[in-house]
Order: structure tokens, then sequence, then C-alpha cells
């Protein structure tokens, strides 16, 4: 089992993936960058300066009087200092005469749009503020949202921030059991939602998970409900309350109090990919400071200019820092699409780059590769020429999804970020930035400025170059986690207890010949084969590099020989069909050829779906339950739990060949 190879693995991770392709920044990228070479040697000479200087981007009412207080594993930052975080968003840009800019270009999935300015969205936000004081809630109460992907759910995070309620987004397609958790651990006041939303453009239900969820629950006071779909709904009087009355008839003005920088702005849970999620919160100021000088600088961003689109949901991180607090503090235009990648049409993201003139897009590998196996026909009927920086975040991209990206949505020309961060993190750790970095296809380069980030083996020593190991944390960073909700053992225990004063984020890394950072996917995923540590995550990017396989997922099963074994599941490019003996047999071969005879899988089985989280990630521990025929472990966070069904019911059958 996993837990064993951990502590069995004395040597560290091998290091089996050799890419020697370079994409240096376009020059005239480089020219015009935000942030060069000189960000990174600035933050080394003065760490706490370089956060200073970058929180002194945002408005701040009473300045900090100390940058970070540390006491390990607790961190303050800019304490004494008093920010509104609704305020830098949104009442900063309209004071300064920016009203008029866009905010969002929203796409419904039906295909109805708004346009939203920044003094429009400022007038909503204050409404929703009255409206949310109206209700009872106060500073500190929580708020949960579970909502669809709409700009009201924007509105009520910002009115949760302006007032200094505590924000708590649940994924808008959680089952009720999900939500119900969810508001045990945060004992929200009250639930924002809407009666329902659009999928595959159909409507489809929430407010009978709210319904359901509430019912014995009496800690929530009131459901604030959106009219989205026109549906019926199941109404209780005195609880539930229409956005449409609450909202639309209070004032637009509502006077913001500043916080306290440390002051709680929001619960996020983690994805759930190797565990039942975590309850991460993120206060404001050093938040807000990392989010913002993040998205400013791994995009270089020109607010004035700019049309950023982060291709994710609200309801995980991504959504958090790059579709809300990260673009509207930087006062930029993005754009917020409701709907899947493949309604009405398959190249229907394109066609919203195309429309908008998007020039900075930011998705997940999963995407990708499922773009990959749509084939690239499909966006070559669309003009991307408006496209300028790509992004990637989420998991480790393979070097050959990266190569696609680039080529068929990048045009060879722009440059792909490949960005490591987490829930935890709050922000982007490490990076290239476009216009500083020559960029590998798969690696995520070097800690940004300010990020004190290194690769350690076992015993926490750090690794040479071209060796493999643990990434950490060195030192406490702005937007870091200040705990997880309601379970302090819980926090202490997950990121701190692995190595004596560092952060333990819970992924495998390796440092290349040029000390670059690669990052080689969680630690639970690790394979210990025949004494070997080997990473999940090159056999994958192996097997994605074969011009049949579009994606894969590999686990590590218990083997009598080997101690475990390698097994893939993977899925085929559009036009691969549907296997056969021969290709197992190919791509067996394959990966014994691309990363050496240790890593030849045990078994690979054709697939047709992966099990993935609501955000898009592989469910990897699910199938090493099913290799290792044992129960399903936590499936709460599951997208679609019949393509686990699917996957058992083919497996005994392609067991155990050589
Ligand atoms: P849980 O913690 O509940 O298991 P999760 O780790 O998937 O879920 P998130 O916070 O959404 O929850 O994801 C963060 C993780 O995603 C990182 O720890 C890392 O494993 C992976 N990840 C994110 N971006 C990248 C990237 N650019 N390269 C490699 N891995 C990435
Ligand atoms: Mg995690």
């Amino acid at each position: 089992m996993a837990e064993d190879s951990r502590e069995q693995g004395h040597e560290t991770l091998s290091n089996l993936l050799h890419e020697t392709r370079r994409f240096p920044p376009p020059a005239e990228l480089a020219a015009d960058a935000n942030v060069g070479e000189d960000a990174y040697a600035a933050a080394e000479a003065d760490r706490l300066g370089f956060w200073e200087e970058q929180a002194a981007r945002l408005h701040w009412d009473t300045p900090w009087n100390q940058v970070l207080e540390w006491n390990p594993p607790y961190a303050k930052w800019f304490t004494g200092g008093r920010i509104n975080a609704a305020v830098n968003c949104l009442d900063r840009h309209v004071d300064a005469g920016r009203g008029d800019r866009v905010a969002y270009h929203w796409e419904g999935e039906p295909g109805d749009t708004r346009t939203i300015t920044y003094a429009q969205l400022k007038d909503m936000v204050c409404q929703a503020s009255n409206a949310l004081l109206e209700l009872g809630v106060a500073k500190g109460d929580r708020v949960a949202i579970y909502m669809p992907m709409i700009p009201e759910t924007v509105v009520a995070m910002l009115a949760c921030a302006r007032i200094g309620a505590v924000h708590m987004v649940v994924f808008g397609g959680f089952s009720v059991d999900a939500l119900g958790t969810r508001l045990d651990d945060s004992q929200a006041k009250v639930v924002v939602t809407a009666d329902g939303g659009y999928r595959r453009g159909k409507a489809s239900a929430l407010k009978p998970a709210v319904d359901d969820a509430v019912r014995d629950r009496p800690a929530v006071e009131h459901v604030l409900v959106v009219r989205r779909t026109g549906q019926d709904v199941a109404w209780d009087e005195g609880r539930d309350v229409w956005w449409h009355d609450a909202v639309d008839r209070q004032s637009t003005e509502h006077t913001p109090e500043a916080h306290d920088a440390e002051h709680p702005l929001y619960i996020m849970y983690t994805s759930g990919t190797t565990a039942k999620p975590k309850g991460i919160l993120h206060t404001t100021g050093g938040y807000l400071t990392q989010v913002s000088y993040t998205h400013w600088a791994v995009f270089d961003l020109k607010a004035d200019t700019d049309v950023f689109w982060t291709a994710a949901d609200i309801g995980w991180v991504t959504g958090h820092s790059y579709i809300v607090y990260g673009p509207l503090s930087n006062g930029a235009t993005s754009v917020m699409y409701e709907g899947t990648p493949d309604t009405p049409h398959q190249g229907r993201f394109w066609e919203i780059v195309q429309k908008y003139g998007v020039t900075i897009a930011y998705m997940a590998p999963t995407a990708i590769r499922t773009f990959m196996k749509w084939g690239e026909e499909i966006p070559a009927r669309f003009d991307l020429s408006s496209l300028r920086v790509l992004g990637s975040v989420g998991e480790p991209i393979n070097p050959e999804a990266y190569m696609w990206y680039r080529k068929n949505i990048g045009g060879d020309r722009v440059p792909v970020v490949d960005t490591w961060w987490q829930t935890e993190t709050g922000a982007v750790m490490v990076s290239p930035m476009p216009g500083v970095s020559a960029a590998k296809p798969g690696a995520a380069m070097r800690p940004l400025p300010g990020i004190v980030v290194d690769v350690v083996d076992d015993q926490g020593e750090p690794v040479p170059n071209g060796g493999g190991g643990f990434i950490v944390v060195r030192e406490p960073w702005p937007s870091m986690l200040r705990g997880i909700w309601g379970d302090p053992e819980r926090y202490e225990k997950t990121y701190w207890s692995r190595f004596d004063g560092l952060y333990f984020p819970g992924d495998g890394a390796k440092r290349d010949e040029d000390g670059d950072i690669w990052l080689l996917g969680r630690v639970d995923d690790v394979m210990l084969v025949s004494g070997h540590n080997i990473s999940t995550t090159e056999v994958e990017s192996a097997l994605v590099a074969h011009p049949k396989v579009a994606e894969a997922a590999v686990v590590g099963a218990t083997d009598p020989v080997t101690g475990q074994a390698i097994v893939c599941f993977v899925i085929l490019r559009g036009e691969a069909g549907d296997g056969g003996d021969d290709l197992v047999k190919e791509l067996r071969d394959h990966v014994g050829a691309s990363l050496g005879p240790i890593a030849k899988p045990r078994q690979i089985m054709v697939v047709q779906e992966l099990p993935k989280t609501r955000s898009g990630k592989i469910m990897r521990r699910l199938l090493r339950d099913v290799a290792e025929n044992r129960q399903l472990g936590d499936v709460s966070t599951l997208t679609d739990s019949t393509v686990m069904d699917a996957i058992s019911a083919k497996l005994p059958d392609s067991r155990g060949e050589d």
C-alpha cells in the first residue's frame, strides 16, 4: 500500500523523464514585461520588504505596523493593518474614474450574456451587503454560497467580504451530503443559492438540495434564492427569501468598514483528490496581497488592454483567486463562463476566446487533454490570435499536453505558464514568468519572487540538481492558509509534522540538471517498484507522449514480486479506435523505451473515462482501490460515480498478463 511504500522508500524519487525543449520568452513580451529578473534578486535581498511593496499595491485604510508575526506554524501578515477586500476590488477602481470598465463579460450556458462594469458591480455588491445585513448576517458570521456560475455568485462573495462575513462557496454540482457536511463544519447562518442552473444546455435544480441540506440544520436562518431558471421551487416562508425581493430594493450606498488584515475572508474546501476535503481558512490582507501580485506578475497583466479568462468554476480555489480576487483587485476585464467545453459544440472555448478577444487564458490540464482527444481541427477553426499568455493549473501538465496547448492554442508563439499551487497556498507559488523564464514543457520551473520553495529528500535535506523528492516551503508566505476550519490538529499534522519547520504540501517533485522544479504528483501516488520510487506523473507523461493516447492515469498496485506494480488506465485519442492487445503491448514497450525497463507497466487498460474530482483532477486513490480489490474510499467529490462502475466491471478479465 501507498503508506508502506512511503516508509520503506529510502531512496528518493527516480528521475526518469528527460526534456530538452526550451521556449524563451517572446522578445516583444519580455521588453515590456511587468516582472523581470531583477524582481527575484530584490525579493531575495529583502523578502519581507518585497512583500511590503506588493501589499502597497492595494488600498489600506490603516497601514500595518508589522509585516510578519511568525509563531510556527501560525503566521500573521501585515498586523495592525486594516483593509476591505471588496473596496480594493471595486470602489478603488470606480473612485479612480474606471467605473465604466468592464469587470465581467459573462457568458451564460444557454447563450445569454451580460456585460457588467465595475460601477455596476459595485452597486450590486452594496445592495447585496445591505440585504445580508438586513437578514441578520454580522461580521464574522459564515455564509454558504451554493450557486451556478452566474454574476450573483461573485456579488455574494464580495458582499460578504465587504461586511466582514466569511464566505464558504460550495461547488454547485455537489450533493446534499457534501453541502450538509460543509454546513455543519462552518455553521453557516445564511445559504445563498439559485432555483437552478444550466448544465449542458438543460436546466437543473439547485434549491431542492439546499432544502434537504438545511432541514435538520437550524443554524441556517435564511436561504437567499436567485431566480436563474424560473423553475418551480418549494418555499419555506420565513426562511426562504428571493434575491430580487431582498436585494434589488436596497440602496446602492453602503459605507464599508475596514477589517483587520487577519480577519477571516473565506473557507474553501480542497478538491478531495487524496482524502476527505479540508476546510481551508484564508484571511484578508496577506491573501489579497499575494493573489493580486501573482495575477499581475505571472500573467503579465496589462489591466487597460487585457481580457483575462480563467476557465474554472468559482467553487474551487482557482476561481476564488483568479476569477474574483486577483482580476478585480487589479481592475482587469475578465470573461466568466457558466458552461462546459462541449456545449453546444466542442469548439465552445475557442469561440469564446474569439468573441471577446481573450488575451490571457488559464485552464486545467484535464481540459487540455480533452481538447487533444477531440482533435486539433476544432481550435483551428477559430481566430485565436488575440492570445498572448496561456496558463495551466490543477495537475502536472504532461509535456505532450503542453506542446499541444502551445502549438494549437498558442500558435507556437504564446508562452505557457505552468502554475503550481494549492487551495492551502491561496495563490501561485511556483511558475515560470512569461517575460523572464525560458519555459520547459511540463516544468513549473522556479518559485516566484518572495517565495522560498525547495525539493528535499526523506530526511528533509535539499536534493542536488538531478534529484527527486518532496516539494516544501521554507518560509511563510502572505496568502498561506491560516488553518483548517475547526480542526487545528489536522492543520499541524497534515502540513507541519512531516519535516521539522517546513511546510509539506504533499506533492513529489524533482530538480532537473539546471535546478528547475518539476512537479511529480502526489506523494500518496508515488509507486515503489522493485525498490525504486517511481512517480505516476512520469509514467503518465510517457503514455500521453504516445500519439494514440489522450489521457492516462497510473497507480501502483500490490504485487507479490515487485512490491508494487504499475497499472495504467488510458483514454485513446479520437482516431485511435478501441485499442486491442497489440496496442497494449505497443504502449508497454513505449513506456519501457521512454523511461527504462523498471517503469514498464504490468497492466494497461483502455477505458472511456477516468474518475475525476469536480475540479478535474484524476482520483488515483479510487483506481488503486479498484486495482487492489478494495472498497472505494470517499467519493463525495467525484464528478460521475458511474465511471468507477464501468472501470471495475472491466478490470478482472484484463488482469495478470505476463
Ligand atoms: P485534496 O487536498 O483534498 O486531496 P487537492 O490537493 O486536489 O485535494 P487542490 O488544492 O484543489 O486540492 O489542488 C492542489 C493540488 O493540485 C496540488 O497539491 C498539486 O498536487 C496539484 N497541482 C495544482 N497545480 C499543479 C501544477 N501546476 N503542477 C502539478 N500539480 C499541481
Ligand atoms: Mg491537496
